[in-house]
């Protein structure tokens, strides 16, 4: 194998460039060069690349977002463009492209595999780890750390004025990291979609919880965790609700991109320094149409599709952990 080419598509996330490094110095262990595209799949159309050697990668590691850049690019699902894609790959000479991202961009990556004869290879990078396969994503980690940062600094508000506060987190489909920032805040109640009832039911379990908790302490300071777009309205509309049913002060914060920034945690770049380092070895080995991940510790591949026509469960003994907690503050 004599030439790879990398991307990060879609969603970015901390440690892509942790990832970049590893795949750049794993390929030069092997003689390889790498072509890196920037903008995700735009890149591929519009022929933006550059080459990747060892020393444009030094001193990355620690640096969120990606050097390469990450953009969505909706042109890339037609026929046309995939075709053009491969040409112009083909004209470059590039046997295996490998594709850090979201199941969207391994969608994506699969699409174009249909008029291109290299391989390709998925490295899960989303803040969401919504992806079978991997135990977590590059960029989860760091997510639910800027998570929880941010949740113990208003619970610290809220202790201080004795007030209600709504934290609305990423996480649309998935709530990993709306359960885990929630546990390791020990937020009162947490709403993500994987556990979410009706909001009539949920609406009145925090409202006895907090009557409980009012009669107990004489005073309430609370913090409920919601992933985004599960509630009509989302944090400010439930802090609303809120507000009329009990008068207490409630407030909603909406953390939005701030938890996709910022310098990722050890896990992640550890994470993205396997997998990268993996991927290349996988791709020198003849995989084609795979995605790699680390089960258990150990690097593994899977199908690409397996991304996404299985779906993550959350951690079961967290929710029931969690559920325990919540069902003891109701306890009079
Ligand atoms: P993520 O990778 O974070 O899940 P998206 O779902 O936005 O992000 O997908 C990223 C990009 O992958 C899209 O903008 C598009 O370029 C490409 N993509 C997604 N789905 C497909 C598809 N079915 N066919 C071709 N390309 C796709």
């Amino acid at each position: 194998m004599k030439k790879i080419a990398i991307l990060t598509s879609g969603g970015d996330a901390p440690g892509m460039n942790a990832c970049i490094r590893a795949i750049v110095l794993t390929a030069a262990r092997f003689d390889i060069e790498v072509i890196g595209y920037a903008h995700g799949y735009n890149g591929l159309l519009n022929q933006e690349y550059a080459s990747l050697r060892p020393r444009d990668v030094h001193n990355i590691i620690q640096r969120g977002g990606t050097i390469l850049r990450s953009a969505r690019c909706d042109a890339f699902k037609s026929e046309n463009a995939a075709q053009l894609a491969a040409q112009h790959l083909n004209t470059l000479g590039i046997e295996a492209l490998l594709v850090i991202g979201g199941d969207g961009s391994f969608r994506g990556a699969l699409h174009l595999s249909q008029f291109w004869q290299g391989q390709v290879i998925g490295i899960p990078g989303t803040i969401d780890n919504d992806i079978v396969g991997s135990d977590a994503t590059i960029g989860y980690y760091t997510a639910i750390e800027t998570a929880l940062e941010s949740i113990d600094k208003v619970r610290d508000t809220a202790d201080a004025h004795e007030r209600v506060f709504v934290v609305e987190v990423m996480g649309r489909h998935a709530g990993f990291i709306g359960l885990h920032a929630a546990v390791a805040s020990s937020a009162d109640y947490v709403v993500v979609p994987e556990l979410i009832k009706d909001t009539k039911t949920e609406l009145n379990a925090i409202l006895s919880q907090l009557d409980e908790i009012k009669r107990r302490r004489g005073h309430c300071s609370y913090v409920i965790v919601i992933s985004e777009n599960l509630w009509a309205g989302g944090a400010t509309e439930l802090a609303t609700i809120l507000h009329k049913e009990t008068q207490l002060e409630c407030r909603p914060v909406i953390l939005g991109h701030v938890q996709r920034g910022g310098s990722p945690v050890s896990q992640d770049r550890l994470l993205a320094t396997k997998l990268g380092a993996y991927a290349v070895e996988e791709a020198i080995a003849g995989k084609n149409r795979i995605m790699v991940g680390e089960i258990n510790q150990q690097p593994v591949s899977n199908e690409l599709a397996s991304a996404w026509t299985n779906t993550k469960s959350l951690d079961g003994y967290l929710v029931k952990v969690q559920t325990d907690f919540f069902n003891l503050s109701k306890q009079p």
